[in-house]
């Protein structure tokens, strides 16, 4: 994505200028096997997806279908067995380490259950830490707007331990904002949350893609929340098996029940 007004440092991964496709994920016959031979688990099985710049997509499906791995893969964070990944119009398959490190710190954003901040960092700390990681000025006048476009302006002095749940994750998400992703991934942001802070949380993801041109891919089993996304792609054994476009949390929720309880007979079937 980029922020309007916010001005990108020229690096070596900055978008590639011929890049007009205005795609933000692309993924080609994206394939991820664990172990070999008899034994071997294809935990995706040849994944086909194009999300273009300033969409918000979730992706669901029964435990076990590949969410973690879709995700990881997409993201830059576990190689394919096969297949290609782009990231921004980048070929990130078959980069080197270092660079693919570069890359999700300057261009990706990261959002997790878990919050992932450091606690003996302040707010403003953890915010401007990717860029901080990448070898990038402190900008300090860019954290404040972030964390002001998160709601938190006046919390930049604050530790984590000092702001409730919902205020940690929307730290996260202004971390995630902070160096003007390409894509923010998002892995289950609200499953530690109450129901009444996780809409906050997801109001604020929503927000970003609708006010500032995010992108947002986001894994999640909670039809509630999947029903923030303009689309929700449903995996199942490793294979997209549909998708939903401005579904309401009912619909999720009996497309997944559906899902699940076919995936389930055909794990019995198996066994
Ligand atoms: P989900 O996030 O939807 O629950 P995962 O992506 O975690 O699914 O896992 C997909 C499949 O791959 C599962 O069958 C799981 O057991 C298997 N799997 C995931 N990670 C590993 C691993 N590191 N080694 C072996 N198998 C794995
Ligand atoms: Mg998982």
């Amino acid at each position: 994505m980029r922020l309007r007004g916010n001005r990108r440092r020229k690096t070596d991964d900055r978008p590639d200028p011929q890049d007009t496709s205005g795609l933000a994920v692309e993924l080609r016959g994206v394939r991820r096997q664990y172990g070999r031979g008899k034994g071997a688990v294809h935990a995706l099985g040849g994944i086909d997806l194009v999300l273009s710049r300033g969409t918000f997509t979730a992706v669901m499906g029964p435990s076990g279908s590949g969410k973690s791995t879709f995700l990881q893969c997409a993201a830059g964070l576990d190689r394919p067995s096969a297949g290609s990944v782009r990231l921004g119009g980048t070929e990130i398959t078959g980069m080197r380490e270092n660079r693919l490190t570069e890359l999700r710190r300057s261009r990706l954003g990261f959002v997790f259950q878990a919050f992932n901040l450091l606690p003996s960092l302040t707010v403003e700390e953890n915010v401007l830490l990717p860029m901080r990681l990448a070898g990038q000025r402190r900008d300090r006048r860019r954290a404040a707007q972030v964390l002001a476009q998160v709601g938190l302006a006046d919390k930049a002095g604050r530790r984590p331990g000092e702001l409730s749940g919902g205020q940690q994750q929307r730290v996260a998400i202004a971390r995630a904002l902070v160096a003007g992703p390409d894509v923010i991934f998002a892995d289950e942001p609200t499953g530690a949350l109450d129901s009444t802070t996780a809409a906050e949380v997801l109001g604020l993801l929503r927000h970003a893609v609708d006010t500032l041109g995010a992108t947002v891919v986001m894994v999640t089993h909670d039809p509630a929340a999947a029903a923030w996304a303009d689309r929700v792609l449903f995996l199942a054994d490793g294979v997209f098996a549909g998708g939903l476009d401005r579904g309401s949390p009912e619909r999720i929720a009996a497309r997944m029940a559906a899902l699940t309880s076919r995936t389930g007979a055909m794990a019995r079937a198996a066994a």
